[in-house]
């Protein structure tokens, strides 16, 4: 049992529902529209370059994705992509705004479970009008007591987070398929941290070490938390 919890916070793309997918659908149409211009793999290279780029910028989320690859067609066609090139770069992105929500496996009975046991919280990033949209879209809205949708996922981010929800570090649990964004910053806020990898991950979320600490899990579903976290 992981003991003296008293609020789970869940990041929500690729934790609760299917995301990074979606982006790589649009990016495999994307590479395949410039495809006149570079090979497809440096096309990607190119859009993560604007991404990375742009990234204090526009923050997260599939407007500054839209964004991103409008800028990258210009830069790879030297200016002179034709208006039907950008017309379907916005078409991709609208299109991915308008993707169903498609759950995680047990993810709803996980909830279920917890739920009325301790204070569930989202805490996710992205565009602020399209995670409310999936959260809604979801039907696991009712489930939480508190819905974060964040700007970033530092150290500092959290800490606000922890602070807003009046508990202490200790008592704050984080579940998600990133190391980097859900883990290392709950982690060394004295948190405790538990790691469901999903098949995929953003190139940006990839770390190059292993984590020892006592308050971090890694479980292969979400299911398999719950003799950990129930009685
Ligand atoms: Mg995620």
């Amino acid at each position: 049992m992981i003991s003296d919890i008293s609020v789970i916070a869940f990041d929500a793309d690729d934790t609760l529902w299917v995301n990074e997918p979606y982006f790589q659908e649009t990016e495999a149409l994307f590479c395949g529209l410039l495809e006149d211009y570079l090979p497809h793999h440096t096309v990607s290279q190119e859009l993560f370059k604007t991404e990375m780029a742009n990234l204090e910028l526009y923050g997260y989320g599939i407007k500054s994705f839209m964004l991103c690859m409008i800028e990258t067609v210009l830069r790879v066609s030297e200016n002179t992509a034709s208006p039907e090139v950008f017309h379907k770069v916005l078409q991709y992105g609208k299109e991915m705004l308008d993707k169903p929500i498609v759950l995680l496996d047990g993810v709803e009975d996980v909830l279920q479970a917890l739920s009325g046991k301790y204070r569930l919280v989202v805490a996710t990033k992205g565009d602020l009008l399209d995670q409310e949209r999936k959260l809604r879209k979801s039907g696991l809205e009712h489930y939480f007591h508190h819905i974060e949708i964040m700007s970033d996922k530092k150290e500092r981010d959290y800490s606000k987070l922890i602070k807003h929800l009046d508990c202490r570090p200790e008592e704050f649990l984080m579940m998600g398929n990133s190391l980097k964004s859900d883990v290392l910053p709950v982690l060394a806020l004295g948190g405790h941290a538990i790691h469901i990898p999903y098949h995929t991950t953003w190139q940006h979320e990839h770390i190059d070490h292993t984590i020892e600490d006592p308050r971090f899990y890694q479980f292969n579903t979400m299911a398999d938390i719950l003799p950990h976290l129930i009685s």
